[in-house]
């Protein structure tokens, strides 16, 4: 459920008109709803409360929505950070996460990353490789510290979902393999500066099915008891996210967060290990719009193309993954047509809907992309000169600009000329 709903013909987020929010800030423009932010949360928490040991961390993985404003809202709230990079990282810490419920992922972490988690004091490095334990056995040894670790693992299932977001099947980078994992949790043993705790998965992203997810869990215990067994005490489990959102009203739903909480406390019943859970999509996806002006609408030979200044820089799914965003009028209509949604850019991959029943909209109509709050904003890019995109918090009727515009002149004055061209 979400805050974005019509009043009056025009549609708002919370309690702001975002028809008078789109004239103050201009467009296009990322709108968050913080009691939407809020209320995932607290669903999602609710559905794991009471599993496992002592109290689960709910560590929302920062890519998917790493605003200040956001990662502050959810702070707020007691949500810990799954964080993947030290520009991560330090935005969990300024935001006012804990360092104690910050966990760190990655597949191809750096010395300088390592030594930040290491000197903030995290509560736990997901490592992903061998390799990678070593690096971390030098650098907590050289700060004179121990360090809790999880062995990421690769459980060899596929998750059933986009390719390019699927992250547990055989083939993928990530993690260290099953039939390995014993062998990685002795080699970290042996490091006096490192306490290998436990083991962490994460199959991918926007799932839609519980399958995948409970087969790796079942995998997850397996390797618990086959750990403990070989002498290893095992206090923690990372479950990961992936857990799906709704993009689209006319396919099914993904599963509730409460079905997802009723397979883990079946799947992980007599682990005695404290859980971990970095959902990203479910918290952030649907608390966040892209608002965007309609430049334009031109006839091409067979289809009629609606231009909006909103382009694939600003959004970046609908090319990269053939994503759905559901495209709403801000001013409500009962016209609908059929319409090829494009933004301005240079590329025939810059298309947000192709051949979409929408509503009918005409040059300097206002058009919201729903579900966008989630690997949108995050993954802008300034492509074709264009102004990096802003981002705007409401809450009830406040508002606030939480990422500003970054304007083309702004990103000429960072080149510089050749010293033999000027
Ligand atoms: C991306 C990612 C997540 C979040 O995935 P969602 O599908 O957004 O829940 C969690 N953990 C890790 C390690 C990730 O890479």
């Amino acid at each position: 459920m979400d805050h974005f709903d019509y009043r009056g013909g025009v549609l708002h987020a919370e309690d702001v008109d975002l028809a008078a929010l789109a004239a103050e800030v201009g467009t296009p423009v990322y709108v968050y709803s913080a009691a939407t932010l809020e209320r995932h949360f607290r669903v999602f928490a609710a559905a794991v409360a009471g599993l496992g040991t002592g109290d689960p961390l709910v560590a929302f993985a920062c890519k998917a929505n790493p605003n200040l404003s956001v990662l502050a809202t959810l702070a707020r709230l007691g949500a810990g950070a799954d964080v993947v990079s030290a520009g991560e990282l330090a935005r969990a810490l300024a935001a006012g996460v804990p360092a104690n419920r910050i966990v760190f992922s990655g597949v191809g972490k750096q010395v300088f990353e390592l030594q930040a988690g290491v000197e903030a004091g995290i509560l736990q490095f997901n490592v992903e490789s061998e390799a990678e334990i070593e690096m971390l056995a030098a650098v907590a040894q050289a700060a004179g510290k121990r360090v809790d670790i999880a062995v990421r693992v690769n459980p060899g299932v596929d998750a059933k979902t986009h390719a390019k977001i699927s992250t547990g099947g055989d083939d993928n980078k990530f993690g260290i393999p099953l039939s390995r994992a014993g062998a990685a949790f002795a080699q970290a043993a042996a490091h006096p500066s490192l306490r290998p705790v436990g083991i962490a998965a994460h199959i991918g992203s926007q799932l839609s099915d519980l399958g995948p997810l409970e087969a790796t869990f079942g995998r997850m215990g397996g390797l618990v008891a086959s750990l403990r067994a070989a002498g290893h005490s095992i206090e923690r489990v990372d479950l990961g996210g992936g857990l799906g959102v709704p993009y689209r009203p006319d396919v099914a739903a993904p599963p509730s967060p409460a079905d997802y909480g009723a397979m883990v406390a079946r799947a992980t019943k007599g682990w005695d290990v404290r859980l971990i859970f970095e959902p990203g999509r479910l918290i952030a996806g649907n608390a966040g719009v892209l608002l965007s002006r309609v430049i334009l609408v031109k006839q091409g030979v067979g289809k009629a193309f609606v231009v909006i200044d909103a382009a694939m820089n600003d959004l970046l799914r609908p090319s990269l993954y053939g994503a759905w965003h559901d495209v709403q009028a801000v001013r409500a209509t009962d016209e609908r047509t059929t319409a090829t949604l494009v933004g301005p850019i240079c590329e025939s991959g810059d298309t947000f809907a192709d051949d979409r029943e929408m509503p009918t909209v005409k040059a300097g109509d206002l058009v919201a992309l729903m579900t966008a709050g989630a690997y949108g904003a995050t993954m802008a890019s300034t492509y074709n000169s264009r102004d990096l995109v802003p981002e705007v918090m409401v809450s009830g009727s406040d508002h606030a600009v939480v990422s500003a515009r970054r304007v083309a002149a702004d990103m000429m004055a960072l080149d510089t000329r050749a010293p033999w061209l000027v």
